[in-house]
């Protein structure tokens, strides 16, 4: 029963260890973290072997198709419930492999396979449900600006030129019912899995930074979002679900880094956007009766999330709560680059 194990289990946090690459085997190198079982690894520390859990481990030799049967939760947003993914991690971690896929396309990530999976899913459901509309829109977060990737930056060079037309910005907003949504993005239907991929090319092509420069590209957070529509045909009320992928910048720090002056700008906003989300995810798991979501345009984004903490209270028990936070704060203070 999926609607079950969701309520029970509202947050999950996945490890997937990538395989080493050539340079890094041909130096020499060995994994500072290992896979124990399907469910921790241990890492090495300047203080020895730690270890931690997680609700999967995924070894280096897990297939892409693997990663995807496992996190991917598409049935969920066909039944209207609000999902969103999204892959940690510092730069060259594997983020990017592991939501898109790699540069040809041979190993497609999670974010085409989901495109799949909702036409495939919504045609074995057609006799229960009628499947009304499937749109999206693609964002990049970028220096604390939200930027609509359905718009070419040609035509926004150009629109800045014009004082006459107003540039249109994405701003995110919350309606009277407590549903978050970015206004100002322009979302585009697709009829079939094609067209949704081929909108997902079309808002690559639109990044700052082509997706395939791997060091620029993980200086900004990418955001797809699908919604699906759809009215029961047994009892006529129609829902819409919404499947966030997110593909998040790198989670280094500035002063690792070095960077300077306008690299500086991009470390910082990118680390203040990624410990807004440190921060709600704590918040959340700790059951805090405020959750600081207004803290960056990342965790405002958070509609999920939030109807997290509002179930929180109610379903969820706090020896979970707890046990969620320990693998939280694990997460975040052991596979940093730092430690
Ligand atoms: P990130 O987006 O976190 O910076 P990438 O996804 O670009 O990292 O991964 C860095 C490199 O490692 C890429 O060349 C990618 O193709 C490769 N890679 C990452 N994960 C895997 C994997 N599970 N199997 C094979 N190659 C991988
Ligand atoms: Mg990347």
């Amino acid at each position: 029963n999926t609607k079950k194990k969701i309520l029970q289990h509202k947050i999950r946090v996945f490890c997937r260890l990538r395989p080493m690459n050539r340079n890094e085997a041909g130096q020499g190198g060995t994994a500072f973290v290992e896979k124990i079982d399907d469910y921790s690894v241990s890492v090495e520390t300047p203080r020895g072997l730690r270890e931690f859990q997680f609700d999967k481990v995924f070894g280096a030799e897990a297939s892409q198709d693997e990663v995807f049967q496992d996190t991917s939760l598409i049935q969920s947003v066909i039944d209207g419930y609000n999902v969103c993914i999204f892959a940690y991690g510092q730069t060259g971690s594997g983020k990017t492999f592991t939501m898109v896929g790699d540069k040809d396309q041979r190993n497609p990530g999670i974010m085409p396979r989901s495109f799949n999976a909702i036409f495939d899913i919504t045609r074995e459901n057609s006799s229960k449900f009628e499947f009304k509309q499937v749109s999206a829109y693609m964002l990049e977060l970028y220096n604390d600006r939200l930027q609509d990737l359905f718009i070419s930056q040609a035509a926004e060079a150009q629109a800045q030129t014009q004082p006459s037309s107003q540039t249109r910005r994405v701003e995110i907003k919350r309606t009277r019912k407590g549903v978050v949504f970015a206004q100002g993005a322009e979302t585009k239907e697709a009829s079939s899995a094609q067209e949704l991929y081929a909108l997902f090319q079309q808002a690559c092509a639109n990044r700052h930074i082509a997706a395939t420069m791997n060091v620029e590209s993980s200086r900004s957070h990418l955001i797809v979002v699908i919604m699906v529509e759809s009215r029961n045909l047994t009892n006529g009320s129609i829902s819409t679900g919404k499947l966030s992928l997110v593909d998040l910048a790198g989670s280094e720090r500035a002063a690792k880094t070095g960077a300077k002056d306008h690299q500086l700008k991009e470390a910082n906003s990118i680390n203040k956007s990624l410990s807004a989300l440190g921060d709600v995810i704590s918040a959340l798991s700790a059951d805090l009766p405020h959750v600081p979501y207004r803290n960056s345009k990342l965790t405002q984004y958070a509609t999920r999330v939030k109807a997290i903490t509002n179930n929180a209270q109610r379903n969820v028990e706090s020896k979970e709560i707890a046990q969620l936070k320990e693998v939280i704060m694990k997460l975040k203070s052991g596979l940093t680059v730092d430690d």
